[in-house]
């Protein structure tokens, strides 16, 4: 398999994942600096939803709603960001990026797509944030 989200579920490390179910699987982006970014992917090889059964259609919308809540809790932006491109790697995989206040217009709305990779994701803070992620996302499994 060349796919790198293919091969990264393969590996099997629940330790880099926030949540996964039958067929999604949520986690952090290490891409950029942003807290919060997450990376909704499709636990199947497929392009895009047109593939997707009615078991992974039935469930993309309670995700998606369950990661932008949890971004909202932990994170608090202004704006949550949603969208899949696929260009990269060809395996569905949803953008989550939260939009703070103080984001710099240059990077707002299409802009995000330039927003710089360096310095990558700060370490020492993510573990604490993925914590809360992690807390709030079975927070909102539990009260349904
Ligand atoms: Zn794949």
């Amino acid at each position: 398999v060349d796919c790198a989200i293919c091969q990264n579920i393969a590996a099997g490390k629940p330790d880099s994942y926030l949540f996964e179910n039958n067929e999604w699987l949520l986690r952090h982006s290490r891409e950029t600096n942003i807290e919060g970014y997450l990376i909704l992917e499709a636990r199947r090889h497929i392009l895009d939803l047109s593939q997707a059964t009615a078991n992974e259609i039935a469930s993309y919308g309670p995700m998606l709603a369950m990661a932008t809540r949890a971004i909202r809790k932990v994170v608090a932006p202004e704006k949550v960001y949603t969208f899949t491109l696929a260009e990269a790697v060809p395996h569905l995989h949803i953008h989550l990026i939260p939009r703070a206040k103080d984001m710099p217009r240059a990077w707002r709305g299409r802009g995000i797509l330039a927003y710089p990779l360096t310095p990558a994701v700060n370490a020492a803070t993510l573990p604490e944030v993925c914590r809360a992620l992690r807390q709030e996302l079975k927070r909102q499994m539990i009260i349904g």
